[in-house]
């Protein structure tokens, strides 16, 4: 790819998103959110954003401020064949720009849409000269158009509204073409961790985190997970030292990551089931199917998850699930002794590979002196091997349940072998 010359360089873009449904609040505008994060990664600052409604002048003026103060406007939306789709119209006016057919785009929609060339099928036009990225998801391709305003060279970017197109688009096509433009990059590692809270985390790092300058380190907490971003900005000729500060990381909390990158808690746990070809079922209570929830939000999970009884009433440990009534009686439902024996009837039932059973008190109310609101007791299966654990979680119902959750998800990844 050509090497563009210092003037070329874009340092600052405004995204703009176009829809009046997006100012009903009927459609949220996570086109924008997902914009933003990229360009972060590209080096690219975004200083503001814009929502503006399907209008012509209100879009001409939302491009025309943006202009002023950017090398680089992306806006998406408004671009299909409808009446309201004004985004590249209004675009051509602003550049000067007459719309026409492009090659590339009209030979992606032949082999997209074999009957369109029928008559009443528009294909869509872009502005002459400018970059044409052709949408294998749909039939508006995304542009690029450079053009000078009020003297300066600027860019113009249109995406298409839907996720689905725009964001193939943006990253198989738009990404490495704009990365030419962008003079510093950054990179953004993520180290992810459970079992640890964010005081003690930053105990730990106490020292990387008051002498950072580049990289940089940030700790996000959420519930029962912490997260620390380390991002480097990297102007031309440096070399990579996310990796260095990442093994000091390692070294000092090793045992609490379960993920050096993006994968989710839950991502990691299923394919690692997937890897080692096991099976696992709950028997929740406090956690009332969230467990299960939250593992088959994944595709694929038949093969990893057999299932899970909400046994959420005590008649339903007993009658649905088998734990023996006078277990119940004697230690009560939130105990040791309640969360073995439904593991032990989870895997009787379900002979899965890891049987797991969360029971405790997610409050407000409930609970003994012994075991007040916020004690959970997990117990897993592993061959015929139980082991229970008991913990406390402070803050509110919902918050609990979250940690529970979060907590056996670690079981069960502790669980697998390597
Ligand atoms: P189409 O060819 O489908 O009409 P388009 O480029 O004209 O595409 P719009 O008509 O503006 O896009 O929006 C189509 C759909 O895309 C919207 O109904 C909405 O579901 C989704 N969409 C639009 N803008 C956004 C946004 N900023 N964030 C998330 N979704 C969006
Ligand atoms: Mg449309």
């Amino acid at each position: 790819m050509t090497k563009l010359s210092p003037a070329d360089h874009i340092e600052t873009a405004e995204i703009i998103a176009i829809g009046t449904e997006l100012l009903l609040g009927q459609t949220l505008d996570t086109n924008s959110f997902y914009l933003s994060r990229k360009l972060s990664d590209l080096g690219i600052n975004t200083f503001r954003r814009q929502v503006v409604g399907d209008h012509r002048e209100r879009i001409y003026d939302a491009i025309c401020q943006a202009l002023e103060a950017n090398d680089l406007v992306i806006t998406t939306g408004g671009l299909g064949a409808s009446q309201d789709d004004i985004t590249v119209q209004v675009l051509a006016e602003i550049s000067g720009k007459d719309l026409v057919e492009d090659s590339s785009v009209t030979a992606a929609i032949r082999k997209l849409y074999p009957d369109s060339d029928r008559p009443d099928f528009i294909i869509p036009r872009i502005p002459a000269g400018a970059k044409a990225f052709p949408n294998k998801n749909g039939t508006a391709p995304a542009s690029l158009t450079t053009f000078l305003y009020k003297g300066k060279l600027v860019h113009v970017l249109v995406l298409p509204g839907p996720p689905s197109e725009n964001i193939p688009l943006f990253e198989e096509q738009v990404i490495p073409y704009l990365a030419q433009y962008s003079s510093a990059s950054f990179i953004h590692r993520y180290v992810r961790m459970i079992g640890i809270g964010e005081y003690k985390m930053e105990q730990e790092l106490k020292d990387l985190i008051a002498g950072q300058t580049n990289p940089t380190i940030a700790p996000y907490a959420s519930e029962g997970e912490v997260l620390l971003r380390i991002s480097q900005r990297l102007e031309e000729g440096d070399t990579d030292k996310t990796q260095a500060l990442i093994d000091i990381i390692k070294e000092r909390l090793g045992e609490y990551i379960y993920e050096i990158g993006t994968r989710s808690l839950e991502q990691v746990v299923a394919e690692k089931l997937h890897s080692q070809k096991l099976t696992c079922a709950f028997a929740e209570s406090c956690t009332g199917g969230a467990l299960s929830a939250r593992l088959v939000s994944l595709p694929d999970t038949s093969k990893i998850f057999k299932g899970s009884i909400v046994s959420y009433a005590s008649s339903v440990k007993k009658d649905l699930l088998g734990v023996d009534p006078e277990i119940i009686d004697k230690y009560g439902v939130v105990s040791a002794e309640c969360a073995r024996a439904m593991a032990e009837n989870c895997r009787r039932l379900f002979k899965a590979d890891l049987n797991l059973s969360v029971t405790g008190f997610a409050g407000p109310g409930g609970g003994t002196p012994e075991n007040p609101p916020g004690t959970v007791y997990f117990a897993i299966t592993v061959g015929d091997k139980v082991s229970v654990q008991r913990k406390f979680f402070s803050g509110n119902r919902q918050r609990i349940i979250n940690y529970a959750v979060a907590t056996a998800l670690d079981l069960l990844r502790r669980s697998c072998a390597e």
